[in-house]
This record gives structure tokens, C-alpha cells and sequence, in this order.
């Protein structure tokens, strides 16, 4: 679903601004890249959108959730909304690739038996059916950030938001992951990808927002390669 920043700053404890009056709007069943250099204010913007961080002023809604003023009970209820996959993949090395997926199923009270069928269609979508009951140490990079990005996807969110998710993957293999990320996409998902990798980007174009010292400084539809 949408995402909407009106004249959003962020002032951390330390006094440092790290968003300053950020206006963006990413309608529902966009794929937007959002790329800048260390520091700029990405991940200060990924927190807000998961309600990690509070906007210090302005306005910010997700989801048809308004982040100013939700309670702090609704917070799971957002995020059970939106979809993440991190650089670092996250998975839990003790459990295997079904059971990372089906792990979070489980945490919201999903029946066995459609547990048991959305699992392998998940693990299906990312190509992995071959690895159903690997261990995550036992997959490379890009496999491990699949069965992220299959966990992600696993409650049908609504919102992806994807935090450098080639930062830890061969760059041959970054492509294939962008590919299932735009296939999410074209089934109606909405995509937020961060990345400082603009080689990515060229080759996919689409919408590119670049932040700069806290600001949003360039704001286009790009064609790809
Ligand atoms: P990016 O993800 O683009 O690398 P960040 O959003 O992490 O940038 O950081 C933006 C700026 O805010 C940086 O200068 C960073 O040092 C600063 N910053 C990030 N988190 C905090 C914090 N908790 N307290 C103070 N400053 C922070």
C-alpha cells in the first residue's frame, strides 16, 4: 500500500538531524529504488517507515496507518503488514528453510495445514524447492536472501521494504534477486528498495529517489538498460 511523508524531519537524542522537511509519496503497487551515500538518512527513513523511529515533526502514514498518532498496541499490526529483507538476511541458523519461513506463520497463529501449503509455495516462487530442509549455513548468500525474501513475503504484505538486500551477495547473483523483487512487484506488491549500488539501478530504472544530507534531492522515473 502507499506510503506518505509530509515535511518529515527527524532530530536524534544527540540533537542531529538526519531527515529535514521530507515530502514523498510512493502509491500503492510502486517499485522505488531509494539510493544515496552512507549518512545520508536511508535507514532513518526505513525506521520511521517500520515505526522503529518517530518523526520529530511532520507527518507520516503507512499502510492507512498514521504513525504520529498510532498506539503503541497497533505497532505489531503494522508491521505484520509490511514485508522487510535486511543485507544480513537474518534468518535463524538452528532452523531450517522451511522452518524459517514457517517460523513466522506460526508466531501469528496460522493453522498447520495452511502452513503446510504456503511454505512450499513460498519456497516455490523463490526457486528453492530443492533446498527445503537446508540449513541456512549450509546456502550461499543469494540463496539465504531467497528464503528471506520468501519469509517476507510469507503473511502477503502489502509493502516490501527491502534494506540493501544485494549489500552481501555476489553481484551476478544481485540481479536474480532484483528479478523475484520486481515479479513481487508486478503482482501488486509494493516495493521500496534501498541500495547504494547504482549499477542496479541503471540496469532496472524505474523510480529513483536519491537522498543527500538528509534530503530528498533527485526524484525521477529512469529508464532502464
Ligand atoms: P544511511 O542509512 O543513509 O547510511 P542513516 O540514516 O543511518 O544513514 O544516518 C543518517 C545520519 O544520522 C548519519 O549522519 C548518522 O550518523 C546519524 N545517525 C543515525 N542514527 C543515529 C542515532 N541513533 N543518533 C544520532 N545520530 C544518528
Amino acid at each position: 500500500m502507499s506510503v506518505e511523508l509530509k515535511n518529515v524531519s527527524v532530530t536524534y537524542p544527540n540533537g542531529y538531524e538526519a531527515l529535514h522537511k521530507v515530502n514523498l509519496f510512493v502509491p500503492d503497487g510502486e517499485f522505488a529504488f531509494i539510493v544515496g551515500a552512507s549518512g545520508a538518512g536511508k535507514s532513518t527513513l526505513i525506521k520511521l517507515l517500520l515505526r522503529e523511529i518517530s518523526a520529530t515533526t511532520g507527518a507520516v502514514n503507512v499502510n492507512d496507518f498514521d504513525l504520529v498518532k498510532i498506539r503503541k498496541s497497533k505497532v505489531p499490526k503494522l508491521r505484520r503488514s509490511i514485508g522487510t529483507v535486511f543485507q544480513d538476511f537474518r534468518l535463524i541458523p538452528t532452523m531450517d528453510v522451511f522452518d524459517n519461513i514457517a517460523f513466522v506463520l506460526r508466531c501469528i497463529d496460522k493453522p498447520r495445514s495452511y502452513i503446510n501449503s504456503r511454505v512450499p509455495y513460498l519456497v516455490n516462487l523463490v526457486n528453492l524447492n530443492h533446498r527445503m530442509h537446508s540449513m541456512p549455513n549450509e546456502l550461499s548468500g543469494g540463496e539465504q536472501q531467497r528464503v528471506a525474501l520468501a519469509r517476507a513475503l510469507a503473511n502477503d504484505p502489502k509493502l516490501l521494504i527491502a534494506d540493501e538486500p544485494t549489500g552481501n551477495i555476489d553481484p551476478e547473483l544481485s540481479y536474480e534477486i532484483i528479478d523475484l523483487l520486481k515479479g513481487v512487484n508486478d503482482c501488486g506488491t509494493t516495493v521500496i528498495m534501498v541500495t547504494h549500488e547504482h549499477d542496479l539501478v541503471q540496469h532496472f530504472g524505474g523510480r529513483v529517489i536519491s537522498i543527500s544530507e538528509g534530503q530528498i534531492v533527485f526524484d525521477e522515473q529512469m529508464s532502464g538498460r
